[in-house]
C-alpha cells in the first residue's frame, strides 16, 4: 500500500513536470532585444519555455549543418529571404504544413514549399536629402542609373545580403543583361565608395557627400528617433511598376527538431495578431499579418505599393546577383 502511494505520488508529480518541461530551442540571427520580449510573452501565454542562442546567419546555418541530427535547435530565426532560402537549400529546415501560418503570412512572404515563413516585412527604399533632392525627382531604382544622379548616389556594400536580394529582384524583372546595365549605372553615379552599413550610408547623405541612397526603412527610423528634425525623407519608388523592394525576417523549423510541435506553436504564435505588432514594431518594420497595423511612426512614413514577387526569388537568384555586381564593379 505504501509503495502504491509512493508511485501514485511520483506519477502525480511527474505529470505536471512533463508539461512544464515543454520547450523550444531557437537559433536566431535576429537580435536578442527584438526576440526576448516576445519569447517571454509566449512562455507566459503557453507555458512553453524558449531557450535561444544568437549569432550571425552564416555561422548559425553552418552550425546546424555540422550538428546534424544531434542539433538541439528546433527553430532558426533569421533576416532576409536570401538567408532563409540558403538555410532551406542547405537542408537544415523542415517543411511545415500549417493552415494558421498560411492564413497569417501572405503567400509572397513565405517559402512556396513551407520551409520558412516571413514574420516581419521590411522595405528597402530610397532615402533622400530634403535639402538637395526633390521627392518628384525620385521615380525608380532603375532611374538611379541615369546621368541625372551622377555623383549624387551613396550605396551600402554589395557584400550585404540586402543588396544581393535587391539586385536579385532586378534580375527577376529585367533579366541579367538589363539588370547589369542598371547596376553599372549605379556604380557610375556613386559619390563615394560603398559603405559598410545603412546608417553610415545615410550619414553620408546628411553630411552632404551624396543626395540619395538605398536603405531599409527601420534604419531611417532609428536616425529619426534620435533627430526628429532630420533632413532626410523616405521616397517610395516604382509605384507605377514593380513596387518598393520587399524583404522579410522570418523563421523555419529545423529538420532535426526535438520539439517540432512546440516549435510549430511558437511559429504560429509569432505570426498571430497577438505577436505581430511587437515582432514588427520593436524593429520599426511592417507586420506580415495583414490584420495588424504598423506602429504610428512607421505609418507616418506613408503608404506605398510593395513588390508582390515571392521573396524566395531573392535566394534563387542570389548567386547570379553576386556575380553580376562583381562584373559591374559594385564592391
Ligand atoms: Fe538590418
Amino acid at each position: 500500500m505504501k509503495r502504491l502511494l509512493v508511485s501514485l505520488l511520483v506519477l502525480s508529480l511527474a505529470a505536471p513536470l512533463v508539461a512544464w518541461a515543454e520547450e523550444v530551442v531557437v537559433y536566431s540571427s535576429r537580435k536578442e532585444h527584438l526576440i526576448k520580449p516576445l519569447f517571454e510573452r509566449f512562455t507566459a501565454d503557453t507555458g512553453i519555455e524558449v531557450t535561444y542562442l544568437t549569432d550571425k546567419a552564416g555561422p548559425l546555418i553552418q552550425r546546424l549543418m555540422a550538428e546534424g541530427r544531434r542539433s538541439p535547435a528546433d527553430m532558426l530565426i533569421t533576416v532576409d529571404a536570401g538567408n532563409l532560402w540558403q538555410a532551406a537549400e542547405k537542408g537544415v529546415l523542415a517543411a511545415v504544413d500549417s493552415p494558421v501560418l498560411n492564413a497569417n503570412v501572405p503567400a509572397s512572404l513565405r517559402d512556396p514549399d513551407g520551409r520558412w515563413y516571413g514574420l516581419s516585412k521590411r522595405a528597402r527604399t530610397i532615402v533622400y536629402s530634403t535639402e538637395r533632392a526633390k521627392p518628384e525627382e525620385i521615380t525608380t531604382y532603375e532611374a538611379l542609373a541615369e546621368p541625372q544622379w551622377k555623383g549624387r548616389l551613396c550605396l551600402r556594400t554589395s557584400k550585404k545580403v540586402y543588396n544581393q536580394s535587391l539586385v536579385a529582384t532586378l534580375i527577376a524583372r529585367h533579366g541579367e543583361q538589363k539588370a547589369e546595365q542598371i547596376v553599372k549605372g549605379w556604380v557610375d553615379n556613386l559619390a563615394a565608395a560603398p559603405f559598410s552599413n545603412d546608417t553610415k550610408t545615410m550619414e553620408a547623405v546628411l553630411a552632404g557627400q551624396c543626395d540619395v541612397a538605398i536603405v531599409n526603412t527601420y534604419y531611417f527610423g532609428r536616425l529619426q528617433k534620435k533627430q526628429p528634425d532630420i533632413k532626410l525623407a523616405l521616397a517610395w519608388p516604382n509605384q507605377q511598376t514593380s513596387g518598393v523592394h520587399i524583404n522579410v525576417s522570418g523563421a523555419g523549423i529545423t529538420k532535426h527538431a526535438k520539439h517540432p510541435e512546440a516549435a510549430r506553436k511558437l511559429l504560429e504564435w509569432l505570426s498571430s495578431e497577438t505577436a505581430q505588432g511587437d515582432f514588427a514594431g520593436l524593429n520599426m518594420e511592417y507586420p506580415v499579418n495583414p490584420q495588424v497595423q504598423p506602429t504610428d511612426l512607421v505609418k507616418s512614413w506613408g503608404d506605398f505599393v510593395g513588390d508582390s514577387l515571392n521573396v524566395s526569388e531573392a535566394g534563387r537568384l542570389q548567386a547570379a546577383a553576386i556575380r553580376l555586381m562583381d562584373r559591374a564593379g559594385y564592391r
